[in-house]
Order: C-alpha cells, then structure tokens, then sequence
C-alpha cells in the first residue's frame, strides 16, 4: 500500500466550534426551569404542596421519589 493512499484514510483535525454564552444562556435557564418543575413534582407534590387533585402524578413519579430518597410514605 502506497503512501498516499494510507494518509487518504487518515483522521483529519476536527476543530469544535466555540458557542458563546450570550447564545447558549436562554437555554441553560429553560433546562433548569424544566429540571426545576421535574424536582417539584418528583420530590413535593403531594399532600398540602400538590397543585394537581389526585394522586396521579404523585403515582407516574413514585419510583423516581424512592429512587432519589424522597421522604414518601
Ligand atoms: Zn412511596
């Protein structure tokens, strides 16, 4: 195998672009609001702290509540 046939196959430098933070700062505060409302109703919302009537989300996030160490019953 020649040369230049090997340096055909060979990885080429892949530069990462930068993203500044003015661009990237809107949607680290959405993903935090977003993580912000999953620990509400994973970790408070039941009883006197639930928004919703029932027990429906408290039962969807009932594993994850146990999971994380969540006081439960
Ligand atoms: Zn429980």
């Amino acid at each position: 195998m020649s040369q230049s046939v090997v340096g055909a196959f060979a990885p080429q430098p892949v530069s990462i672009p930068a993203i500044p933070v003015r661009e990237i700062m809107p949607w680290a505060i959405f993903a935090g609001l977003l993580m912000l409302l999953a620990l509400y109703f994973v970790g408070a919302e039941q009883g006197a702290t639930s928004l919703i009537q029932g027990h429906t989300v408290h039962e969807f996030v009932h594993d994850g509540r146990h999971l994380l160490g969540f006081p439960c019953h």
